[in-house]
Parts: C-alpha cells; sequence; structure tokens
C-alpha cells in the first residue's frame, strides 16, 4: 500500500494531522515504523513528521530536559548523561543507537522500551502537543494511556538528574548480549540519606505490555540500608503487580522467576 508522508512546521501541525487520522503515524526515527512499512504494514497509511527542532538537551537546576528527537547515539556522547550511557549502549545496534529516538522509545512494543524504563524510573515527566496546546504528562500516565485514548505527539521528556553516580542503576537481561531484546529490563533511582533509602523508585521492562513501577517493591526499600537484611522484603515483592508476556524472548513464567535474582543482583551491585 501506498504511504504518503507529510511535513510539518511544527509540532502542533503535526499533533493536528495525527490527532485527526486514525491511520496516521507520527514519525520518529523510523527504526520500528519503517520497518513495519517495509513489511507492508497495512495499520497506517500516513506518516507525519516535523522539522521543528526537538535535539536539544537542557539542564535547568535538578532536572534534565531531553528532546523527543534525541537519538540513542546523541545521549551515549552527552557528557552531562552519562548516567544514561549505560541503558543508551545496550539499545539495538550502531544504526538503531544512529537513528531511533528517546519520543520513539516511549512508544516501542514490550520486550522494547529500555530507554523508557530509565526514564521513567527518574520520575519523567513528558510534554505532550495536543492540537496548539502543551501539556504535561508523568510517564507513568502516558504509558497507562499508550495505544489506547492517547492522541498527541511527545516534544520532550524531563528527568531527575540522579542524586550521585550509584544512586542511579540500571541492568538489562537479555539472551543475545549486549544488544537483544529484554528478558527483563530494571532501572533504578534510589537516593539515601544516612544509609537509608528514601523515595526509591524503581522500574521494570519486559514486565508488563509498557515499563512499570515496582510499586511494591520502592515501598519494601524505604526506610532500608541496601543490605542483604536490608532488601529481603522488596525481593520478596519483586514481581507483584507485574504481567509479563510468554514471547519467543522468554516465557512470562521466566521472567517472574528471574525478577528477583536480578533485583537483588542490582540492588547489591553484585555482578551479573
Ligand atoms: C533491530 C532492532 C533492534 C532494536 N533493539 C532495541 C533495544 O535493544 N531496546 C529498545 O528499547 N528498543 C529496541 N528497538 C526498538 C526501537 O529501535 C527503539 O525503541 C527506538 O528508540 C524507537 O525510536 P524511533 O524514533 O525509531 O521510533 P519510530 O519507529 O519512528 O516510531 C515508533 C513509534 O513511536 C511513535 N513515536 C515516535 N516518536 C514519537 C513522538 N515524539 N511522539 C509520539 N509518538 C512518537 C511512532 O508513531 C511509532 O508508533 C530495536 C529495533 C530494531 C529494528
Amino acid at each position: 500500500m501506498p504511504i504518503t508522508v507529510k511535513t510539518t512546521a511544527t509540532f502542533a501541525e503535526a499533533a493536528d494531522l495525527v490527532a485527526g487520522n486514525r491511520a496516521a503515524r507520527f514519525l520518529g526515527g523510523g527504526t520500528l515504523l519503517m520497518r513495519d512499512v517495509n513489511e507492508g504494514s497495512v495499520a497506517f497509511e500516513t506518516l507525519v513528521r516535523t522539522t521543528e527542532p526537538a535535539r536539544a538537551i537542557r539542564t535547568a537546576g535538578s532536572r534534565i530536559e531531553i528532546g523527543a528527537a534525541v537519538t540513542i547515539a546523541q545521549i551515549q556522547a552527552e557528557r552531562d548523561l552519562a548516567f544514561l550511557h549505560g541503558a543508551a549502549r545496550l539499545i539495538g545496534g550502531p544504526a538503531v543507537r544512529a537513528a531511533g529516538t528517546v519520543g520513539g522509545n516511549l512508544f516501542a512494543p514490550s520486550p522494547y522500551g529500555d530507554l523508557a524504563t530509565a526514564l521513567l524510573a527518574l520520575d519523567g515527566v513528558a510534554t505532550l502537543q495536543q492540537g496548539a496546546s502543551r501539556r504535561e504528562m508523568p510517564l507513568g500516565d502516558l504509558f497507562a494511556q499508550r495505544g489506547r485514548d492517547l492522541r498527541g505527539v511527545v516534544v520532550s521528556v524531563s528527568i531527575l538528574r540522579p542524586e550521585s553516580a550509584d544512586a542511579f542503576r540500571f541492568r538489562k537481561v537479555s539472551r543475545v548480549k549486549p544488544k537483544g531484546a529484554a528478558v527483563l529490563t530494571i532501572a533504578a533511582h534510589l537516593p539515601t540519606s544516612g544509609g537509608r533509602i528514601g523515595k526509591a523508585r524503581v522500574a521494570y521492562g519486559a514486565m508488563a505490555p509498557t515499563p512499570i513501577r515496582a510499586r511494591a517493591v520502592e515501598r519494601a526499600l524505604e526506610g532500608r540500608s541496601l543490605d542483604r537484611d536490608g532488601v529481603a522484603a522488596a525481593l520478596a515483592a519483586a514481581a507483584e503487580g507485574t504481567d509479563p508476556a510468554d514471547d519467543a524472548i522468554a516465557s512470562a513464567w521466566y521472567r517472574r522467576e528471574v525478577a528477583p535474582v536480578y533485583l537483588r543482583r542490582l540492588l547489591l551491585n553484585e555482578p551479573d
């Protein structure tokens, strides 16, 4: 089927075109959409792209704003985002990282979405263009609405700068290393005060149709220390609230079985 590509000068025009046509998709780097085109997908007939720039990375106080069109490779090259380099280098191969964008990663179906999982653990808030207006939407809400009634285009994502290099941790479990699709991804922001964790944020990728917060784990870590006794309750709650898929990478049963193992390694800084 022929595909129409429409180019707009602004995100507002692009959001209008996408909202007004169920068969239209916003085009990021195209690593997933162009694969669909090449495979003859009939799910969409129009691709919408914009020339409005969205490749800036700006630091404002304790938060960093990343443009939706920033590529995974750009993240790897940005010194201010050193805490995300470990996650970025585990996404696809060089060609996927050169084209794939932050915005596209937020909409990549599970088991993809490794960067989205990291951004969720860092209190990510998307700026969403809907018609002529822009609104902020926490990533948890965006993922809950994704694929249902969410109409709009992401312009940027604002995240928390981790309190220290050790406060942000990321693990990706995959069969093909370093770049295979995830069996499971875990990202955590673990700020401590006097050796006790406060406001832990733990997110999983590939443990549900979208990245999710591991809220039972977060609750169990509150006020605890990062040692074997301190993390025991969190490990017992590791699979709570998850809904993983059976797919070609792993069964749902396997994903639930290994979740506490990799969560322990992440929390106790043990090697894989
Ligand atoms: C071989 C291969 C390996 C891969 N490996 C990984 C991996 O290891 N980890 C991983 O996480 N992903 C992986 N991916 C998936 C994908 O490449 C990445 O998730 C990438 O970040 C998607 O971004 P994109 O800009 O290319 O998205 P696109 O293909 O352009 O779009 C994907 C979806 O996102 C929507 N979208 C894009 N930008 C926006 C926006 N700004 N606002 C609203 N909607 C938007 C599109 O409409 C579409 O529905 C892989 C893909 C391939 C082909």
